[in-house]
């Protein structure tokens, strides 16, 4: 156990404060980017069943159609039998179909003329549709771009951060690493603590023996406090501004005080 390893533990102690405030940071913008495209969602949506519309209307034009041109087979089919009847029997049923074949195929052509002026109706709709979904689209790229490259930059900063980490740990013995890591993955922020002047505990304040501060204070192996199971240092704490920078600071990050006027003038 050297005094380096005490400093590791250490640094890495500040670096997990670190990561953990990153990381809530980071997620913070995914809702606020959902709201930022809320709008040119909404209107591509809109466009999008605007266009499913449109489809179904063209499927049931050209169902139409083909029903029409069925029966126009069907018309001429019986006009040619119409030329070759026997009698006038046969005559007037053939006549009859046909009369009843040509009054569906109009019924049809009809159908088919107020299909094509919803579609065209429709076709202007989308057109209209389509560009308020651009324009929306548009509109949201800057603020989307700027909180992305915000998240990026604190993404960026954290891949350090854990790059750092590793590094680190590879000073750090097996057995430490292991008291480490299952106190950190516990939750617990506090895992490495100094031992004070007094000889107390500097995580819970509870008194070392003596003869454990003067192993402590040697550094020679890895103790921990008796009450509360932190590791005890006499090693100072790291300044982290040495080794990864300052925190970062971006401009995206909603911030705790609102652009709305005060209220004062309430009542
Ligand atoms: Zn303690």
């Amino acid at each position: 156990m050297t005094k380096t390893t005490m400093g590791a533990l250490r640094e890495i102690q500040k670096l997990d404060d670190r990561i953990r405030e990153l990381e809530v940071r980071v997620a913070a913008f995914e809702p606020q980017l959902a709201e930022v495209e809320e709008p040119a969602l909404v209107a591509e949506s809109e466009l999008a069943k605007a266009e499913e519309r449109l489809e179904q209307m063209e499927a049931d034009a050209r169902r139409l159609e083909r029903s029409a041109d069925d029966k126009r087979a069907r018309a001429a089919k019986l006009d040619d039998r119409l030329s070759k009847v026997s009698n006038l029997r046969e005559e007037a049923a053939v006549r009859s179909e046909l009369d009843l074949t040509r009054k569906a195929i109009e019924g049809d052509e009809q159908e088919a003329l107020q299909i094509i002026d919803r579609i065209r109706r429709t076709e202007v709709a989308v057109e209209e549709m389509r560009t308020t979904a651009e324009e929306a689209r548009e509109a949201v790229e800057p603020r989307q771009r700027e909180l992305l490259a915000d998240q990026a930059e604190l993404t960026d900063r954290l891949a350090l951060l854990r790059g750092r980490r590793d590094t680190l740990l590879e000073d750090v013995g097996p057995s430490e690493t292991k008291v480490y890591e299952s106190f950190h993955e516990s939750g617990r922020s506090v895992v490495v603590a100094s031992l004070l002047e007094d000889g107390a505990c500097g995580h819970c304040f509870g008194l070392i023996p003596l003869q454990l501060q003067n192993e402590i204070r040697r550094g020679s192996d890895m103790y921990r406090c008796e009450a509360c199971g932190v590791i005890l240092t006499t090693e100072p704490e790291p300044s982290l501004e040495d080794t990864v920078g300052p925190p970062v600071q971006v401009d995206g990050e909603a911030q705790e005080e609102s652009d709305v006027p005060s209220e004062a003038n309430n009542g």
